[in-house]
């Protein structure tokens, strides 16, 4: 079955760092689920800086399949630069994102698109029989609680790549220009009617996951600390604990001291654990004012777009829709 032409409805956008051994089967299988579409797709494939031969792959396919566009990196930027990156270059009106080491099953594809027909703007997915170690089982399902009760986001799974994003939720998005941020969850932020999902999940069969512990924990503090200044208000948490407990110590010293007479008390040290207690409280205090307003700059230069607008009406005018100015 040959694809239909013309510009396309939907773009796959798929991040590769070295990939080379995975792409014959990757796009095979992209290729065959893809053909079936009753409308034009592309396939917007992100080389985030690769050392093996992955853009060589594209390029070459190239020749046989006009909807590949690849969008190569100078160097490695990571995962969610290079969905990014592939936001920005998508001319899609429905995008979906996926990995290209076939952990997403391409399958699901039609699943997603299915969705957006139906109307949703962002499609959130579980994976369903999650095929990870037990350790990034258990990491994800500590991070996924963390993050839902900091930030206030009730997504499932934000870790599952395989998820469909209208034009303008993507394009909100590439206008952030944030650093270091986490896409699942910044798309929550701009969509109007998301949806939740199960999809597949296999495992990795060629290759080695591109997360060494390092490169997981750094995601893990990524997707916090872009959503929530929690970790800074901990800081009066800690003050408050450390002050109450000094005023406590004082307390029963006082009391211990009129009972039991001078002698008690090991001489004055507990008295200046007391005393140091306190003193550290104020510390923490003062930490904690400091994160205030490190949180509140933090918030600004990050320039997140405080409000999506949808369209604006005014009477007898055509409808305008602001949103789809937000070009990248
Ligand atoms: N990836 C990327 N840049 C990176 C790391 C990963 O573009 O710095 C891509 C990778 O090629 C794959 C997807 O992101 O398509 C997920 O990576 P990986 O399978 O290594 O991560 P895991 O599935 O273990 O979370
Ligand atoms: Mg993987």
């Amino acid at each position: 079955m040959t694809a239909v032409q013309g510009a396309p409805r939907l773009s796959l956008v798929i991040p590769m760092y070295n990939e080379e051994r995975n792409i014959p089967a990757l796009f095979a299988r992209v290729f065959a689920v893809c053909a079936k579409l009753p409308f034009a797709f592309e396939v917007v494939c992100v080389d985030d800086g690769s050392k093996d031969a992955t853009a060589q792959l594209v390029r070459t396919a190239q020749e046989a399949n006009p909807q590949l566009v690849l969008v190569q990196f100078a160097r490695n930027f990571g995962q969610h630069a290079a969905v990014t990156a592939g936001f920005a270059h998508a001319r899609g009106d429905w995008i979906i994102t996926l990995d290209a080491d076939l952990q997403n099953p391409p399958e699901e594809i039609p699943n997603l698109v299915a969705q957006f027909e139906a109307g949703f703007d962002l499609i959130n997915t579980i994976r369903l029989g999650r095929q990870d170690t037990w350790f990034r089982k258990t990491a994800s399902r500590w991070t996924n609680q963390l993050v839902r009760r900091i930030s206030g986001i009730k997504l499932s799974d934000f870790g599952c790549m395989l998820r469909g994003y209208s034009r303008e939720v993507a394009k909100a998005i590439v206008a952030c220009r944030e650093y270091k941020t986490f896409i699942p969850a910044l798309a929550t932020l701009f969509a109007r009617r998301p949806v939740e999902i199960g999809v597949g999940h296999a495992a990795r069969e060629i290759g080695v996951s591109n997360y060494s512990f390092l490169k997981l924990l750094s995601l893990q503090l990524d997707l916090i600390t872009s959503f929530s200044v929690s970790p800074l208000r901990l800081l009066f948490g800690l003050g408050a604990l450390s002050g109450l407990l000094g005023v406590a110590l004082g307390l029963l010293l006082l009391v211990m001291r009129f009972m039991y007479g001078a002698e008690w008390a090991a001489n004055g040290a507990l008295t200046v654990l007391g005393i140091l207690l306190i003193i550290s409280s104020l510390q923490f205090f003062a930490f904690g004012l400091l994160g205030e307003y490190i949180g509140r700059i933090f918030q600004q230069v990050r320039l997140r777009q405080p409000y999506v607008v949808q369209t604006v009406e005014r009477r007898g005018e055509a409808i305008e829709h602001p949103q789809t100015v937000v070009d990248a």
